[in-house]
Order: structure tokens, then C-alpha cells, then sequence
């Protein structure tokens, strides 16, 4: 079991019912066809169990929680224009939440090397106490949350590539210098936050680290940003678990956004992650964000899943980071007063 990788799912991820919107149940449908006609790539498919309410609650208000419920119950609401409730949605939700806190047991527990937790709804944009951006519960908060609380673990790393800011895990962890909140995202784009001189609070401050792209970036600026700069902070942090909250909405092909990362560009960031990872003896994981055309978004959860569960290279990112893009070399000037380690 200790060999096998995981892949975190739950059927409740298509009773979200969103019609007509982009986020919808073929999102899931796509990646499952990517997937099984890659016989799983060799992962274990694991059912996501719900998550306990307690565990939720570490990041949401029991009145957020109240809400969704009850908003579902009801049959359903849209929440604002983007974020839709249906009754089938909190219960979706809740497996949602509950597969990134599985995954994360998982990792720590040593019964897996690596995971993927797939599901819908997103979370990233979900703040504490407002759902918002297709997102309900956020999921990675909540299993960050969890590795912290429940497995007592003193620093988690968030890589956020999705190519929107994720503004609820940002706000989540701001002044938490136990999570380090990694993002590279377009701007401008929705939600509109995330600008670089965002940098957390109090004693977060330097913990959150916003990597704004200008649209028409690809996979040289995306790769350059984890090479040069979410490496050397994982170095420099020494984080004990990193958990990446994969969107695949950077894609050429996603209707959504302007940029154009490929899906051989998830997997040279995924590369990268897992030999730092291997370098630092940290699990890896990663959980679904957003991804909004179907045909891409399999391939790339399948290129992503291959590079996750491929031997580490650890050190592979040393020759990329040489030739640093100048949008990580000046994030890399920006971040050396907090970070010395990132010199140049
Ligand atoms: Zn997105």
C-alpha cells in the first residue's frame, strides 16, 4: 500500500449540479476518461470520506457552514453570479474538503508517497466566512489546517498555481507564519487580488508570497517562478508537507484566462515540486482547483498525476533556475529581504 499512489475521489463531486456554468460535473467526467484510458497512471483509487465537521471548522465559521447547508437543503441557491448551491452541492462539498484532509492523512500517515484529491467544487477563492469563485469550503485550507492541528506539524506549504489568485487561502493563512502561501497567478484577472506587495501580516508577514503573471505567459515564465522561486523558498522554508492546489485554468486551451501553459508545463512544475520535496523528505500532494477546457484539463491531471508519481529528480531544478525568467528574477530581488537565501 505504501507504494501505491493515491487518487482521492467521491461520485457526490457530480451532484454539484452548476448548469450551465463552466464549473460543472463534466469537469470531473473528463478526467476520469483521461485517467482510466491510462489504466490510472498506477495510482489506488481511494473514496473520499466526508469531512468532520470539526475539521471544517478549523478554517469556517459554523454559520458559513450552516448556510451551504442549509442553502441545499432548501434545493439550492446561487450564492452570487460565479458560485452556485444545489442540493446536491453541500454534500459534494463536504466529500470535497474531506479528500484533501484524506490525502493529507494519508501522506503523513506514510500510507501513500503521493496523492491527488479530485473533486469539485473548487475551494481556493472560499474565504472564512463567504463562499465565492465557484468555491464553497476551501478545500486546501481546511486539510492545512488539519496537518497542522491534527498531525502537529509546524510548517505547510500552499503552491497555488491556478491561474487565479487564490484569494481565500491567502486570507486564511495572512498572519500564519505556519503556512507558507505560494501563488502564481494572471493579473489582471479575477478575484483581482494577490499583487506582489501582498505579503501576509503580523507575524505572517513574508508568508505569503503573490507571483503575479501578465497574460501570455507560458510555460518558460511558469516554470522559471517554481524553479527559481517556490524551490528556493521550500528550501529556505523546510516546509514538512506541500500541498499544491492544481488548477489547470494557466492552459493554452482554457476559455476562462489568457495564459498558456501546456500540459507538459504542469508536469515540469510537478517535476520540480516532487524533487525538492524528495530533497526536503517532505510529502507532496495535490488537490483540484479549477481547469475549465475538458480535453485539457484530463490531460494535463494526467500529465501532473505521471510527473507526481515518477521517481524524484531531486536537484532538477537547479539547471532551469540558472536562467531565471525576469519575472523570478525580480521576485526573487523583491523576496531577498525576508528571504536571504534567495540571492542571486
Ligand atoms: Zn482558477
Amino acid at each position: 500500500m505504501a507504494d501505491a499512489p493515491v487518487l482521492l475521489e467521491h461520485p457526490s463531486s457530480l451532484a454539484h449540479d452548476t448548469a450551465p456554468h463552466p464549473e460543472q460535473p463534466a469537469r470531473m467526467v473528463a478526467i476520469d476518461r483521461e485517467l482510466s484510458a491510462r489504466d490510472w497512471l498506477g495510482y489506488e483509487r481511494v473514496r473520499s470520506p466526508a469531512v468532520e465537521r470539526a475539521t471544517l471548522a478549523a478554517v469556517h465559521p459554523e454559520s458559513h457552514i450552516a448556510l451551504i447547508e442549509r442553502t441545499a437543503l432548501a434545493g439550492g441557491a446561487a450564492i452570487d453570479a460565479d458560485t452556485i448551491v444545489s442540493e446536491g452541492s453541500f454534500e459534494a462539498a463536504l466529500h470535497a474538503a474531506g479528500g484533501a484532509v484524506a490525502l493529507v492523512d494519508l501522506l503523513l500517515n506514510g500510507s501513500a508517497p503521493c496523492g491527488f484529491s479530485a473533486h469539485r467544487p473548487p475551494g481556493h477563492h472560499a474565504e472564512r466566512a463567504r463562499a465565492m469563485g465557484f468555491c464553497l469550503f476551501n478545500n486546501v485550507a481546511v486539510a492545512a489546517a488539519h496537518a497542522l492541528d491534527a498531525h502537529g506539524l509546524e510548517r505547510v506549504m500552499v503552491l497555488d498555481w491556478d491561474v487565479h489568485h487564490g484569494n481565500g487561502t491567502n486570507d486564511i493563512f495572512h498572519a500564519d507564519p505556519r503556512v507558507l502561501f505560494v501563488s502564481i497567478h494572471q493579473s489582471p484577472l479575477y478575484p483581482g487580488t494577490g499583487p506582489a506587495a501582498d505579503v501576509g501580516s503580523g507575524e505572517g508577514s513574508g508568508y505569503t508570497v503573490n507571483l503575479p503573471v501578465p497574460p501570455g505567459s507560458g510555460d518558460d515564465v511558469y516554470c522559471s517562478l517554481v524553479d527559481g522561486v517556490a524551490v528556493a523558498l521550500a528550501r529556505a522554508f523546510a516546509p514538512q508537507l506541500v500541498l499544491i492546489s492544481a488548477g489547470f485554468d494557466a492552459h493554452s486551451e482554457d476559455p476562462l484566462a489568457d495564459c498558456e501553459v501546456t500540459e507538459e508545463g504542469f508536469a515540469a512544475m510537478t517535476r520540480s515540486m516532487r524533487g525538492v520535496c524528495a530533497e526536503l523528505e517532505a510529502p507532496l500532494g495535490g488537490v483540484l482547483e479549477g481547469g475549465y477546457a475538458l480535453a485539457a484539463l484530463g490531460r494535463s491531471v494526467a500529465a501532473t498525476l505521471q510527473a507526481l508519481s515518477a521517481a524524484p529528480r531531486p536537484g532538477s531544478a537547479e539547471q532551469a533556475a540558472l536562467d531565471l525568467a525576469p519575472e523570478a528574477r525580480m521576485a526573487r530581488e523583491r523576496l531577498v529581504e525576508r528571504w536571504p537565501a534567495l540571492a542571486l
